[in-house]
């Protein structure tokens, strides 16, 4: 697949709607706009053309933009196609571009060729994807955050910091080993350390910006019959039991998502995780089992009537007595509510709201955002303890080199092929 190849893609949605808008990217996408309208528009002036096929038939009549690279988004030679977003237009503008010599658009594929080209860094190139699937204002929030450059340019300052301490190494080396000034490697030392600390304290962010991206998962957990699903049901605003007559084939987890302040949270009931014979089930009770076991938030629910709730467990739990409308409470929990009657559910939806809060809200500087950047951040901080304690000058060089390496991954300036397929994979087609 050569970039040298024209290519096309809708850039809005699939379904009939009052515009769609293809896109087309390559360097024939002039010669190919002169075929379909004769004469294309002054460059970045959207303009009303005819646009026909090959035999001279009239497809629409659509709003042109001719964006010549490099200023385009691509970086190359690119056009849009504002056309009446019918099916029928559709295909036969792909079916005439065919035949004009472009090709439908891998995932991603807009979107590596303005990375290849110089137009952003991995991380924006990640950003977009994100912003495309942000479904609320703090997820939306961070991804134009890390558009815009300020994740890339913390790691950016890193890799330059890790760029003079490789320059100072290597000129150390050329000192013979009595002249070796002590002043120089002590401060080398001490710099390596402080970059060290920046990135351990970087990785230490108890995972706020991922947990942001990903939604956060808060499981319920209590003996049956407490109200759990009523909780989940009242919670989420709707009814989202699952219920099927036949045994076995119900899906036990019964899940909803919900906004917390602009948070995407999934509430898991994992009560209903039973043993199976069943395969198929089985692995699906695994694998909520696991998620479970990785939630966020435990919330325990209990009977108000109930002398003791489940012992808490590890990890972040929040402890909630239902049925408070029934009378007392004995039994002991953070606080008690009715899931049936929403007394205490307003106080309840407020807690969650502020936990979900603390547990995705970053102060500061930008957080990480990816399992990608974590793997890379771990290993330079690696590297870079390495190289504190190498006692060989070329050694300790070469660890400065890896660290390097392994900053230079997370913004895509160390390039391998095997990152960009994983990153651009995860694309939709027009991006
Ligand atoms: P689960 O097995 O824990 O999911 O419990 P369910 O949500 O199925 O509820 C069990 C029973 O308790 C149902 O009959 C509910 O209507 C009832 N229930 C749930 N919440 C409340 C509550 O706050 N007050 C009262 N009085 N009954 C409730």
């Amino acid at each position: 697949m050569a970039d040298t190849d024209t290519i096309f893609a809708m850039a809005s949605g699939a379904g009939r709607a009052a515009v769609a808008v293809l896109r087309i990217s390559g360097p024939a996408t002039l010669g190919i706009l002169g075929r379909l309208c004769r004469t294309p528009p002054k460059p970045r002036r959207a303009a009303l053309r005819q646009l026909r096929d090959g035999a001279g038939e009239l497809l629409d009549q659509a709003l042109v933009l001719w964006l010549p690279g490099p200023g385009s988004y691509t970086g190359e030679d690119s056009a849009e196609l504002h056309l009446h977003g019918g099916s029928a237009i559709v295909d036969g503008i792909a079916q005439a571009l065919v035949a004009l010599g472009a090709r439908p658009a891998e995932a991603g594929e807009f979107t590596r060729r303005a990375f290849l080209n110089g137009r952003m860094d991995l991380l924006q190139a990640e950003a977009i994807a994100d912003l495309v699937a942000a479904e609320s204002s703090a997820q939306r929030r961070q991804a134009l955050r890390q558009l815009g450059g300020a994740l890339g340019g913390v790691y950016r300052r890193w890799a330059d910091r890790l760029l003079r301490l490789l320059a100072q190494q290597e000129t150390l080396i050329d000192f013979p080993d009595e002249e070796l000034p002590d002043s120089v490697q002590s401060a080398m030392l001490g710099e390596i350390g402080a970059l060290c600390r920046e990135i351990a304290a970087h990785l230490h962010d108890d995972r706020r910006g991922e947990r942001l991206r990903d939604g956060l998962v808060f499981a319920i957990a209590g003996p049956p019959n407490v109200g759990k699903s009523t909780l989940i049901n009242a919670l989420a605003g709707r009814d989202v039991a699952i219920v099927s007559p036949e045994p076995g084939t119900t899906r036990d987890v019964l899940e909803a998502r919900v906004m917390l302040g602009g948070v995407p949270v999934t509430l898991l009931d994992t009560a209903g995780l039973r043993e199976t014979e069943n395969a198929i089930e089985a692995e699906g009770v695994r694998r909520a089992r696991a998620r479970a076991e990785e939630a966020d938030l435990l919330i325990i629910v209990s009977d108000v009537q109930m002398s003791a709730p489940e012992p808490a467990a590890l990890g972040r739990t929040l402890r909630v007595a239902n049925k408070a409308d029934l009378g007392a409470t004995p039994c002991p929990a953070d606080l008690a509510v009715s899931a049936l009657t929403g007394l205490g559910m307003d106080r309840l939806r407020a807690m969650l709201t502020d936990m979900a809060a603390a547990l995705t809200q970053a102060e500061g500087p930008p957080p990480l955002t990816r399992a990608r950047h974590r793997a890379a951040l771990i290993q330079a901080a690696d590297h870079l303890r390495d190289a504190e304690a190498a006692l060989l000058p070329e050694l300790r060089g070469e660890d400065l080199r890896a660290a390097l390496r392994a900053l230079g991954r997370i913004t895509g300036h160390v390039g391998a092929e095997d990152v960009l397929d994983s990153v651009f994979g995860q694309f939709c087609i027009g991006k």
